[in-house]
Formats: structure tokens, C-alpha cells, sequence
């Protein structure tokens, strides 16, 4: 069935574990992980980048997801990753999406309050709960890091927005790590104490097990995977035999590759027998 964003953080909140939040980028990705998480009995979270929302690609994407999520009897929630303005935002209310992010961390603080704000009313008017992100979660392949988020910046922008999760940068980046991150498990745990609503980590993909199952106790509810769906599907999409090229048995194998990924990570965050 399909939820929003603070019925399923609700219930990671309450079983202490965290929801994985599976990039999509097509029927077959959205096929694959949700083969898993119906096998595994996981809630799932389904986000689509923003720029899909911008170039007009989610109009033929969202149909998919939401037949996926009304006929699954799992909790699915539609989100779209990192909103980059009200345009996008908009177009997510109009497609379905029953959650939204706005990101507006790599602006100023207080523009980043004040937009962050705005989203959040404007969704609440459609019934629906907003990611917001302070600390810049930037690339793999950018020269310098912003500075990790404050505890206390992160209550004052919790209190100020009313964001029902926050994504925080602790450490991790979005794409293909160079060498393993090292995650600040200590700061998410004070951030937690400080802002008391579920953090969301990002760039999830190559983060070692152990560092991961950290900082879900720390209080991580959501994390997110995109680079790492990428990889499982086109893996397997260049190691199919040319031969088969009527394109429904082609995608045969990419669609196990992202299911078997997917209920590996629906195992490592605790997500499994959930729902
Ligand atoms: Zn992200």
C-alpha cells in the first residue's frame, strides 16, 4: 500500500531500524526491488531524482510506481530525492509522490529555513511530510566537504521548518566511495538527542556493514541507495549474452540483479519481517 513519509519513518522509529530508500529509474528497477521487498515482508521507500521531475521523465515513471505501491501489501512510499525548487515540487504533488525532500543546503542557513518552510506548508496542504537536508551532502568527487552538521543548528532548524526527517552530513557522499568512509556515529547520536525527529543518511552505497548497523542505533531511520541500484542493474545488463535481445527476457537478469541487492540491504538495516 502506499504511505507517506512519516507513517513508515514512524515505524522504523518504533522497531529501531531504518528504511531503505531505493533510487528508481525505470519499470524494471521498480520491479526488482519490489520483488524484494515483498519476499522479505520490508517496507520500502521508491525515491526518483529530481531532475526526472524537471525533464518531464517521472510523468511516465510515477504510474509504475504508484500500480507498484496500490498493489503491493507492503508499505511503499513514492518520494522524490533532493527537490531542487517548487517546480519540481509541484510536479511531485501532481504525479503522486507521497512524500517530497527539498534540498536547499547548499544555500545560506537562513534561505534554507525559509524554502524549507515554504515546502513544508505547501505539502502539509496536500497531506504530505518533508525530508529537508542541513550540512551539504556533496560527490564522492568533490575537492572539499562542508562542515558536518551541528546538533544544535539541527534542532533550530527542525523546530523552524517542521521537517519530519533530516538528512544530515556525517561522512558519507553521493557515487562510488575511493576508499571506504568513515561515518561520525557520535555526532548522529547527538544530532538525534538535539532535533528528535528520524535522520535520514545519504550516499549509502559502499558503506562498510558494521558502520551502517552504527549508526541506525545512532538514530538513523532512512537510507539511501542509488549509486549501488545503478551497479546491480547494469552489471548484470552488459553480462547478458547478445543473443537475447527480445527486451522483456533480456531484462531477466538485471531485474534479479537489483532484487538480490535490495534484499541484502532490507536485511542489513533491519527492515526485513516489518510489515
Ligand atoms: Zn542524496
Amino acid at each position: 500500500m502506499l504511505v507517506g513519509l512519516k507513517e513508515i519513518l514512524e515505524m522504523a522509529e518504533e522497531g529501531s531500524y531504518a528504511v531503505p530508500a531505493f533510487n528508481v529509474y525505470n519499470m524494471e528497477t521498480v520491479m526488482g526491488i519490489m520483488q524484494a521487498a515483498q519476499e522479505k515482508r520490508a517496507p520500502v521507500i521508491l525515491q526518483v531524482y529530481s531532475r526526472l521531475f524537471a525533464q518531464g521523465e517521472a510523468r511516465f515513471l510515477a504510474p509504475v510506481i504508484l500500480e507498484a505501491a496500490h498493489s503491493a501489501s507492503v508499505p511503499v512510499c513514492f518520494h522524490i530525492d533532493h527537490g531542487a525548487g517548487k517546480n519540481e515540487i509541484m510536479r511531485a504533488f501532481r504525479y503522486g509522490c507521497s512524500s517530497v525532500m527539498i534540498d536547499a543546503s547548499a544555500q545560506e542557513y537562513e534561505e534554507n529555513v525559509a524554502l524549507t518552510g515554504e515546502i513544508v506548508q505547501l505539502a502539509a496542504a496536500n497531506g504530505l511530510a518533508v525530508e529537508g537536508e542541513l550540512g551539504h551532502v556533496g560527490s564522492v568527487n568533490d575537492a572539499s566537504m562542508d562542515e558536518f552538521t551541528v546538533p544544535e543548528e539541527a534542532r533550530d532548524f527542525v523546530e523552524k521548518t517542521g521537517v519530519a526527517a533530516l538528512a544530515v552530513l556525517v561522512g558519507t557522499a553521493h557515487g562510488r566511495y575511493k576508499k571506504p568512509p568513515k561515518l561520525d556515529i557520535q555526532r548522529i547520536a547527538d544530532i538525534k538527542a538535539a532535533a528528535r525527529i528520524p535522520l535520514v543518511l545519504h550516499g549509502g552505497s559502499g558503506i562498510p556493514d558494521e558502520q551502517i548497523q552504527a549508526a541506525i542505533k545512532a538514530g538513523i531511520r532512512k537510507i539511501n541507495f542509488g549509486t549501488d541500484v545503478c551497479y546491480a542493474f547494469l552489471d548484470k545488463v552488459f553480462a547478458v549474452p547478445r543473443e537475447i535481445y527480445a527486451i522483456d527476457l533480456f531484462m531477466k537478469e538485471p531485474v534479479a540483479g537489483v532484487s538480490a541487492f535490495a534484499a541484502g540491504k532490507i536485511e542489513l538495516l533491519g527492515a526485513a519481517g516489518r510489515a
